[in-house]
């Protein structure tokens, strides 16, 4: 036996340098996780400077900066694009975060947006506060109204966003007119399809350059993950991974993973969703307690045809519906299904737009749009419809 080399015997190191490296390097071989691992490392090594010069110069797939993105984005990132049929997509840490980078990786000073008024709250407010102190020009237009829609635009106009349905009182968009309004003038349709989610509309099928998601909703599902997508195309998406990442609004690798979870059961989730509404918006219409009942599945929607052509598979879970007393009935309901202004839980829940999405506009102006005191948002969840009816029957008896 030859005497190892002393120069190759690495020397021991101290406790406090193996508390530092130890088990770090022993990754299993013979067999992998099935389920992504949740990849918490903010940085990542490269084994020489080629490698990372390869890295860099984008030469080779790499990760270099949590803040960059991570493992667990870009599987999210790639499962969001194929879902909605699209090139690509870009992951961010909210839903606003989403919106933000859409609209600034398309639009610059000088430029016009137009959008319509029913738009989520913070969405309005980004848009009537913040767009324009960076010289971007906004109209606002009821974008049920085609003719008006068409008059709004300029010869500067970008873009044009709407929501697919609206919220609390589910009009439905025509999406497929409002793109081929936009793309005649040589402007790009965005939509938040947060209210229903690829499994019911996939609106890059029906136009839409870019599609935006808030993933605390249907597409993760549960209450238990933060996060927002951009869809659309791969050159709109890189203008707004762009902006996404110098704004630092990355989604967490935990987010992404539980989102991913999230979306294995969207096919299933949403065929119980679409299900319960329905069947709840069909009971609760002649039910003499409720005033009136906003589901675009029901003939008294003024839109039912058009929602009929659009969504031939149902509406998820929104609706909303009037009562008499709204603290009444939600105390009355003791919290089988709570009062929680978010949407879109396998738990039902219900919000009530007067005191808080559109707490922020006079009476008056709420009124003119439908919004009551005794309007209540019913995100339907996928309990056993039994159950719901019988609860939502004795809290209105
Ligand atoms: N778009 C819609 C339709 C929403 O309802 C919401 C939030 O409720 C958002 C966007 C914003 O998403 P986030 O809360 O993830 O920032």
């Amino acid at each position: 036996m030859t005497p190892a080399d002393p120069s190759n015997q690495q020397p021991t190191p101290s406790l406090t340098t193996l508390a530092v490296r130890a088990g770090e390097h022993a990754r299993p071989t013979a067999s992998t996780s099935l389920i992504e691992p949740i990849y918490q490392s903010t940085v990542y090594s490269f084994p020489d400077l080629d490698s990372l010069e390869a890295g860099m110069a984008g030469q080779q797939d790499a990760y270099f900066y949590y803040r960059n993105g991570t493992p667990n984005a870009s599987t999210l990132e790639r499962a969001l694009a194929e879902l909605e049929g699209c090139e690509a997509a870009v992951c961010a840490a909210s839903g606003m975060a989403a919106i933000s980078a859409a609209f600034l990786g398309v639009l610059s000073a000088g430029d016009h947006i137009i959008t319509d008024e029913r738009v989520y709250g913070v969405t309005y407010a980004l848009l009537r506060d913040e767009l324009p102190r960076l010289g971007i020009e906004v109209s606002f237009v009821d974008a049920l109204d085609l003719d008006a829609v068409a008059a709004a635009f300029r010869p500067n106009t970008k873009l044009l966003h709407v929501e697919n349905l609206t919220n609390p009182l589910l009009t439905v968009t025509d999406v497929p007119k409002l793109a081929e309004l936009a793309h005649a003038r040589g402007a790009l349709l965005s939509v938040d399809s947060t209210f229903t989610g690829p499994a019911v509309f996939r609106p890059a099928q029906h136009g839409a350059d870019i599609v935006t998601h808030s993933l605390a909703k249907y597409l993760s599902g549960h209450s238990t993950a933060f996060g927002g997508a951009v869809i659309g195309r791969a050159d709109l998406m890189s203008q707004a991974r762009r902006v996404l990442l110098r704004l630092g609004g990355t989604i967490s690798a935990f987010d992404a993973w539980m989102t991913l979870q999230g979306l294995k059961t969207l096919g299933l989730r949403m065929r119980a969703h679409s299900g319960n509404a329905q069947a709840i918006a069909d009971v609760l219409q002649n039910h003499p307690r409720v005033r009136r009942v906003y589901h675009p599945g029901l003939e008294s929607h003024p839109q039912f045809l058009l929602a009929q052509d659009l969504y031939p598979d149902g509406f998820g879970g929104m609706m909303a519906l009037e009562v008499d007393d709204a603290d009444e009935f939600v105390k009355r309901l003791a919290g089988r299904i709570p009062l929680a202004p978010s949407l879109a839980d396998v738990m039902s829940t219900l919000s009530h737009p007067w005191s808080t999405s559109h707490r922020a506009l006079p009476d008056a102006d709420k009124r003119r749009l439908g919004i009551t005191p005794g309007l209540l948002r019913f995100s339907v969840g996928i309990e056993d419809v039994v159950d719901l009816l019988d609860e939502l029957e004795r809290a209105l008896a």
